[in-house]
């Protein structure tokens, strides 16, 4: 049962396909996974299509102009726009997921990043950066602030902070207001897909130190 689902701006951009290809990841695989979000997304995109070939139409009226409007139609077109197929609740790692991870779960290169925690980063474009997360049941992340978004979603098992608790399919969307320590819960290791497009602030000094080499 999801809880916390995308909000519309994020649908929107994903729609436009405006969005860095780590956020475009995490939106798919969300989608995937949430029937909820899946039809608010077919709205929006029908909305866009309709914009699209109105603007079409009235460029058409004026002379020279339907060539611009085709190459503004053209430059806004999603590039790195993962599809979104239908859910498989079998598998930890869903398939728009499983391109870039290589594979399932057991394929996954994880290092060490310490106190159990382990990541593997994505191979997405530089604008926003990628990573699956795996925190061992009971185990804390260092608590950071944040410079711009991160975008959360659980695969496996779940985590809790100051916010809320987050299980298999919720996403949390935090930006600049929100300083938080996630911790799983006890029991079963939590998997995330975590998507940012800015480096974290964390308070402690040790991870501080960490932070060029983990490049988060
Ligand atoms: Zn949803
Ligand atoms: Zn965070």
């Amino acid at each position: 049962m999801i809880k916390h689902h995308l909000n519309d701006r994020l649908l929107m951009a994903y729609s436009a396909g405006t969005l860095p290809e780590a956020f475009n990841l995490v939106v798919a695989t969300h989608i995937s996974m949430c029937d909820e979000c899946r039809a608010r997304l077919a709205s929006f995109d029908a909305v866009g299509g309709a914009l699209i070939e109105e603007t079409a139409e009235q460029a058409q009226m004026e002379t020279g102009a339907l060539a611009a409007t085709l190459a503004r139609i053209k430059s806004t077109q999603p590039s790195t726009r993962p599809d979104a197929p239908r859910p498989m609740r079998d598998v930890v790692l869903p398939e728009p997921l499983r391109a870039y991870a290589g594979g399932g779960v057991e394929q996954i290169d994880w290092r060490n990043v310490g106190g159990g925690v382990k990541q593997a980063i994505l191979p997405t474009s530089r604008h926003a950066s990628a990573r699956l997360l795996y925190i061992p049941g009971g185990a804390a992340v260092p608590d950071h602030g944040h410079r711009g978004m991160e975008l959360t979603l659980v695969l496996q098992g779940a985590f809790a902070d100051e916010q809320d608790r987050f299980g298999p399919g919720d996403i949390e969307i935090a930006d600049e207001d929100l300083h938080h320590q996630p911790v799983a819960e006890p029991g079963m290791a939590c998997i995330c897909l975590a998507a940012t497009d800015a480096p974290l602030k964390f308070r402690a000094l040790l991870p501080r130190l960490a932070q060029p080499f983990l490049q988060i």
